[in-house]
């Protein structure tokens, strides 16, 4: 979007949704108005529909380099992880294992599965030797794997993991376990067809890049079993029943080939906003630092997010007190129901040595973020981080 001058609002929130792109409004239109058919009619409005899937699905498998019988439609991102950890119903034999920074749709699926989960470093990365271990550990006392899910880019730090070397991992001490991948964050800034390719499952939502919300893919390459998750009419090709939302999974072609297109130039403008909005907030808040930036280095993660730790501030309080300015940001995960508590992710920084204390801040950036916007931020963050520290003793800065 165009510089429009002062910016009263900055979304600094894109890792939680995103505006819909143009594109994908205006590609969805048509399936919110005359060409409302079922794709499973036996008419030619349903034909219609199913013509329209069949193109959108041709389009997301080249953008995202798979065939596009591998494409199963879900109804978001965590649907999609739910699907790919359990394998469906009955659940996959075998012990899920995961990182423990995976995003809840997957932390929580291991967890109920009895699964295990492995560490990361202190910059956030996937600890292979732990894997290694784990999954010795678990083929060693006669129980099979079932899957090795871990994600391309973590959803709070935007961290990114090689999944090339984690697939190298599986194949040396669990050989044949498939691996899944979330790769929900990184969909608007990384090439799946690259980075994804190691894993043989593959979740992206379309809300995060630009598309509508409640629509999203599950990859599943050929020769990966997996069963239905949901049972009924027997859509895309009984991998996963339910009418599928055809508008959405139009929107969410149109919005992934935006992304697409825009990648190269956009990663590199978003990164150095991201950058100048670090840089800025380090140089104008003592006891601010980046959660995993070591020395100013930023390339191993998403050009668009920012984590911070903030010494002696309340994250309720500073999450607050920006909003009232007009910043939107978040502490931890958003998913995790409004509530301002430490994550599973600064958890398990912490395990590492990382110092946590104080509040998280995560900023992320968007497809539609403008330099004004991080103007703002940078004058507002300041402000009530020093407000808060001002009125430590008061017991309620809201008031
Ligand atoms: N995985 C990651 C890494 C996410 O960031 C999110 C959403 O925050 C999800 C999964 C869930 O996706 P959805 O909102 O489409 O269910």
């Amino acid at each position: 979007m165009a510089s429009t001058g002062r910016a009263v609002t900055a979304d600094l929130d894109h890792a939680a949704t995103t505006r819909l792109r143009p594109e994908a409004r205006a590609a969805m239109e048509p399936f919110l108005d005359d060409r409302y058919g079922n794709p499973s009619g036996a008419h030619a409005l349903g034909r219609d529909a199913v013509r329209a899937l069949d193109e959108a699905r041709e389009r997301i498998a080249s953008l995202l380099g798979c065939a596009p019988g591998d494409v199963v439609v879900t109804s978001g991102g965590t649907e999609a992880d739910n699907h790919a950890v359990t394998g469906g119903l009955p659940a996959r034999p075998g012990v899920p294992v995961c990182g423990a920074t995976e995003h809840h749709a997957v932390l929580d699926v291991v967890r109920v599965l009895g699964g295990r989960t492995v560490a990361v470093d202190a910059l956030g990365r996937l600890d292979r030797d732990g894997l290694a271990a784990v999954l010795d550990d678990v083929t060693g006392s006669g129980v099979e794997v079932g899957v090795v899910s871990v994600m391309l880019a973590n959803n709070e730090l935007g961290t990114i993991n090689d999944l090339r070397a984690v697939a190298d991992v599986v194949d040396r001490h669990a050989p044949g376990v498939p691996v899944h991948t979330d790769a929900v964050q990184a969909a608007p800034w990384l090439d799946l067809r690259v980075h994804a390719a190691p894993a043989s499952m593959v979740s992206i939502s379309a809300h995060k890049f630009g598309g509508p919300k409640g629509v999203g893919v599950l990859v599943v390459r050929s020769g990966t079993t997996l069963r239905p998750l949901l049972h009924g009419g027997g859509q895309e090709r009984n991998r996963r029943s339910g009418t599928v939302n055809v508008a959405g999974v139009v929107g969410l072609a149109a919005a992934l080939e935006a992304t697409v297109r825009d990648r190269d130039e956009l990663s590199i403008r978003t990164a150095a906003r991201r950058d100048r909005l670090a840089r800025g907030l380090s140089a104008r808040v003592d006891g601010l630092r980046e959660t995993v930036v070591v020395d100013g280095d930023r390339s191993h993660l998403l050009p668009n997010l920012c984590h911070l730790m903030i010494d002696g501030v309340d994250p309720e309080a500073l999450l607050f007190l920006i909003d009232d300015g007009g910043v939107r940001a978040s502490s931890a995960s958003s998913c995790a129901s409004g509530a301002v508590e430490r994550s599973q992710v600064v958890d398990a920084l912490a395990a590492t040595g990382v110092a946590v204390d104080g509040a998280a801040l995560r900023l992320s950036l968007g497809w539609d973020t403008t330099d004004d916007e991080i103007d703002l931020a940078l004058d507002v963050i300041p402000a009530a981080v020093a407000r808060i520290r001002a009125h430590a003793d008061t017991v309620d800065v809201r008031g």
